[in-house]
Order: C-alpha cells, then structure tokens, then sequence
C-alpha cells in the first residue's frame, strides 16, 4: 500500500528546533522579544477588537495600509503585511524562487532563511560572514549566477548584531543585475543608532528590484500577535501579495496602528532597550569578551566550540546558543542582564 509522498523539497527540510523552554519569561533572553509588558493604549484597542472575533478580518488590510503608507512616504500598494515578517519572507522567496533557481544569503544569519528557500525547492547558497560579523558583500556579489533569483541582506545581522552601511549596499547593489531581487531584512531597525547605516528604504526608492521587510515584532513588543510588512516596487509587492486569505487577524491590525500612533512611548522604551545594549555590551567586553558591535536588541559571543558552556553557564537565564558557532544574548530587563553579566564576569 502507497502513502503519501511528500515534494522532496518539503522531505528535506529540517525540523525547527525551539529553544529549550525559560525559568520564566522575565528570564527570557532567547528571542529577542521586547522585555515591556504591551503600551495600556495598544493593549486597549486590541482587546476591543477581540469582541468582534465572529467576524473576518479586513482581508485587504486598508487601514494598516494607509496609516504605513503615510508613514513611510510610499503608495499602499507597495506594502504587502503578513502574520510576521518571516511569512511576508517565505512568500518573497517561493514567489521568485524554486527548484534550479538559487539564493544568496549570509551566514550565520537569521535561521528562518534557509528554512523559507528549502521549502520552495531553490538552493540555499550561504555565504559566511567576515571575521568582524559583518556582511562579506563582494563575496556574496560573486556567488551571484545566472541561477540566482534572490539575495536576503540582514541588517542589522540576526545573531551577530552589526549593521550593513549605506557605502557598503550601494556599491553591492550596483553589482547586482536588476532582475535579482534583494530582500533587505530590518527588523530591528529602530534600534539602529549608527551613524552610516544603510536605509533599506532608501535604496528601494532608488530601484525596483529592492524589497523591505519590516516587523511589528521587536521594537513594538507585539512578537505575539504575528504582524510584519513588506514595502517594495509595485510589481514585486503584488508577487509577494500571494497569500492564505485572512491571514492578518484585526486584532494584530489595530494593534499594529495603535503602535504606530503611539510612536514616543514606542521610542523611550526603544532608547532603554539600546542603553541597556552598549551597558552589557561594555560589561562583557571589560570582562574580555569579544563582543562585536551590536545595532539591534542582543549581543553576540562569537565563541565556537563553547557556545553549549557559554549558555549554561547563563542559567537560570536562557540565551541562545548557536552549537559551534556562537551565544546571542537578548537584552532583557536591567535584573535578567545583570544575572548575565555577572555569570560572565569571569571571562570565557
Ligand atoms: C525577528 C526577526 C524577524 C521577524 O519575525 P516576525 O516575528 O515574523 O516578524 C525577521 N527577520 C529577522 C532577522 C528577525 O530576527
């Protein structure tokens, strides 16, 4: 008797593997979550949208589109939300790519990436980062082939933390060929202070093969409702558009322009989060770490082989450990960071 057979793409993909589970969520220093309990105003317009849960929500998301629109000075057809960015990521690349067809990424980066191109069938090709954990972008410019549809640029850089500057994607995107889409990744962009960095946004406006994702999930706090956004050309977007109906409940869309309308709290709570940043950051480099440049919500101990002792040696906080590679620490609240800084004061 035959059963069914899986796409080999699919068969091949390997199982996400969660975290172990945290002590507590304060404790929580694993997935870069926003450490403030939800702003009371965002929290009040979600949960009067809860009351009308019998009803689908607006599957053409026209209020989020307009108030984004405006914010970022684009048309609303160039926006195209989804149930995080990680789903406006995985329509991205199915919608470009497939089997024979390749993507160039950075590596380490974001675990989401090879997942979101090994289910379309296309070929992962990783390009490692240079010694300072940043982008090698002229390698990753030369492992651009006539099968590549799609190259993903993280910046900041999940789990290493630094930026990709203007100087630095302007010149790379001028050695990209204009039918390859680049997937310019920014979810932690709003605690981005270096002076130099790139704008994704920027360099969509300047051409057409740019796509922007953006996350309602970090500096908003709402990781939980599952809303982010992509913004791009017109033609791209409308691509990218192709999605499972009703995806984005209303909840996570009012919540989502509730945030949006409470922009300074948004930001204080931001500046607190990257105060907090350069203090751990300082801290462990004194203790002698190294610790590269972070622009996002964590820093990175690229320690190798001992990242599995690094991380246990940070209970009963749980980070992230990435096995022969590295720990990123989340910065959480100023207690849950001093119980790592202290558990590090040592050295490695
Ligand atoms: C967290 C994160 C995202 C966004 O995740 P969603 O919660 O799906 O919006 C996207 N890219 C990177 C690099 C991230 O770290």
């Amino acid at each position: 008797m035959s059963t069914p057979v899986p796409r080999p793409a699919i068969a091949a993909v390997p199982p996400y593997r969660p975290g172990r589970a945290a002590v507590s969520d304060d404790l929580k220093l694993s997935s870069n979550e926003l450490p403030f309990a939800p702003l009371p105003g965002v929290l009040a317009t979600a949960t009067q949208m809860l009351g009308r849960m019998n009803r689908y929500p607006d599957a053409g998301i026209t209020a989020l589109y307009d108030v984004l629109a405006t914010e970022l000075d684009v048309e609303p057809d160039q926006l195209s939300a989804g149930t995080g960015s990680v789903d406006v990521l995985y329509r991205t690349v199915a919608a470009f790519a497939g089997p024979g067809d390749e993507v160039v990424l950075p590596w380490r980066s974001f675990e989401a990436y090879p997942l979101a191109i090994a289910v379309t069938g296309a070929t992962a090709v990783p390009v490692p980062l240079r010694r300072d954990a940043t982008h090698d972008l002229d390698a990753m410019a030369a492992a651009i082939t006539e099968r590549t549809k799609v190259v993903l640029v993280c910046t900041p850089n999940n789990p290493t933390g630094p930026v990709v500057t203007a100087a630095a994607l302007e010149t790379f995107l001028t050695q990209v060929p204009s039918h390859v889409l680049v997937v310019v990744d920014e979810a932690y962009v709003e605690f981005v202070r270096h002076p130099e960095a790139a704008s994704g946004l920027a360099a969509m406006r300047a051409r057409d093969n740019v796509l922007v994702l953006r996350t309602f999930s970090k500096a908003h706090g709402l990781a939980g409702l599952r809303i982010g956004y992509g913004v791009g050309s017109r033609d791209v977007i409308e691509a990218v558009r192709v999605a499972v109906p009703f995806g984005v409940s209303d909840v996570a869309q009012a919540a989502a322009i509730a945030s949006l309308g409470e922009r300074d709290a948004m930001r204080s709570r931001v500046d607190a989060v990257v105060a907090e940043r350069d203090r751990v950051a300082a801290a462990l480099r004194s203790a002698g770490w190294e610790v590269p440049v972070s622009e996002a919500n964590f820093v990175w101990l690229p320690v190798g082989e001992r990242a599995m002792d690094v991380a246990a040696r940070c209970e009963p906080v749980s980070v992230r450990p990435f096995a022969g590679e590295g720990v990123r620490v989340t910065i959480g609240d100023p207690a849950a960071n001093d119980l790592v800084v202290e558990a590090l004061a040592g050295g490695l």
